[in-house]
């Protein structure tokens, strides 16, 4: 394949963006090469500016379940435009959208949107402080909640340790009251309960960025009954699960109960939008009803709720969609997982409805530490030698892949071909 326009073009993007790039992980930093540019995206396919075509099995990070340039998406977007962009101030629509989530999604009483996931869950945290008056949260090594300055923190040497700054520019005193635990190690959950006011407990009900990494039995249960045994709140952020795993997310799909709940990727329809919602007791702690001030210039902006709005409605109509992608994704690890058991590679997949990793070990990958393990020299061949052979794979082991609609039997069978011609020396 030929990558020449894609190559010129980051050379230019770098004088000018820093590291030609507006969110790191797109760079290829961890696979090595020059990442690919694209024009345009119908379907199971991006295009890419070089005149090469991908099956994606990145979609936007998430957002597009339906797969790309969904009809009735474009459609609402195409809409609305009609009548504007952004009025700074209340419409129907997005009292419209918060109605159809709250009457369709477990313990959502009430909902406020925002443009990111990042903001959300920074202000999920800073609400969940406000109205336990207490200031330390405990997150998990390896979950991410977006590049807010409490979350970037790693659990250094371990857990029960205060956390350390994972970027520069992140104060010490700002990581003191981020509590680091192992995900699936509720013992030292406990631990950190034992010796801390917590305010809140965030955690990616099943993770994606350390690849996926579902919860072991009765995990999220006990950080349920830990939390309202220490009165701190239960966060989940379904940013990446939500009205992915289930039109409830996470929530419905293991029974367990969130006080608040953070969203963003598919509730936006590709468009920028986040929201967190939950209790009523909780949010009614919101400016302007109550003393925790969170704003935004284009929160709850009409074009992207309309396109949030447009797949929402699709997916909670067309429950079929759930089953066909989670079947994709299971057609999928079955293959793939032949093939390389064939080679003789090691490795070990994780699967959650439509959420997938491939680790190349052959250890069971449960926390950060494990998925650590997957050799990441293996990786980058695998991610390249699928690349060549037109299938976009997101670049870099420590992200879950997200199986379109759009993925059909044609799709399945050239993504194997190709993995079947791969060679790790
Ligand atoms: N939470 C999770 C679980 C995420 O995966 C992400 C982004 O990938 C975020 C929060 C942050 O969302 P955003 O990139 O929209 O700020």
């Amino acid at each position: 394949m030929n990558y020449n326009k894609s190559i010129r073009l980051f050379a230019e993007a770098q004088k000018y963006i820093p590291g030609g790039v507006n969110s790191p992980v797109r760079a290829f930093k961890s696979v090595g090469g020059n990442p690919i540019f694209i024009k345009s995206a119908n379907g199971a396919y991006l295009f890419s500016e070089d005149g090469n075509s991908y099956i994606d099995y990145i979609n936007s990070w998430g957002p597009m379940i339906l797969g790309h340039n969904n009809q009735k998406v474009k459609q609402a977007i195409i809409n609305q435009l009609e009548n504007g962009t952004s009025f700074g101030t209340p419409t129907e629509l997005e009292t419209e959208i918060a109605k159809l989530i709250i009457e369709n999604v477990p313990n959502i009483d009430k909902i406020r949107f925002v443009s990111s996931g990042t903001e959300a869950c920074m202000s999920a945290i800073r609400l969940a402080r406000g109205y336990t008056q207490k200031d330390k949260i405990i997150k998990f090594e390896g979950c991410y909640h977006g590049h807010a300055d409490s979350f970037l923190i790693k659990a250094g040497s371990g857990a029960l340790t205060f956390g350390s700054p994972d970027s520069l520019g992140v104060t010490q005193d700002n990581a003191k009251n981020t509590l680091v635990a192992t995900y699936n190690n509720l013992d030292e959950v406990k631990e950190l309960f034992k010796h801390n006011p917590i305010a809140a407990v965030i955690i990616e009900p099943v993770v994606g960025n350390m690849g996926c990494v579902p919860p072991k039995e009765g995990f999220l249960q006990g950080l349920r009954d830990l939390c309202d045994k220490n009165q701190a709140v239960l966060i989940f952020d379904e940013v990446m699960t939500g009205f992915r795993l289930a039109f409830g997310g996470a929530q419905e799909l293991y029974g367990v109960n969130a006080d608040l709940v953070t969203y963003g990727k598919i509730i936006g329809g590709g468009m920028p939008v986040g929201a967190f919602g939950g209790k009523e007791e909780i949010m009614n702690c919101l400016s302007p009803l109550g003393g925790v001030y969170q704003a935004g210039t284009l929160s709850g902006n009409p074009i992207s709720l309309s396109a949030g709005l447009a797949i929402l409605k699709e997916l909670l109509h067309n429950k079929n969609i759930y089953k066909t992608i989670n079947e994709t994704t299971r057609y999928l690890d079955t293959e793939i997982s032949n093939i390389l058991t064939k080679k003789g590679i090691p490795f070990t997949t994780n699967r959650v409805g439509s959420m997938f990793s491939i680790f190349f070990t052959k250890t069971e990958v449960t926390n950060f530490k494990t998925a650590s393990l997957g050799n990441n020299n293996v990786f980058k061949k695998f991610f390249h030698h699928m690349l060549q052979s037109g299938v976009y794979l997101p670049p870099s082991s420590y992200e879950s892949w997200f199986i379109s609609l759009a993925i059909k039997d044609i799709e399945l069978e050239k993504t194997y071909l190709k993995a079947f011609g791969f060679n790790k020396y």
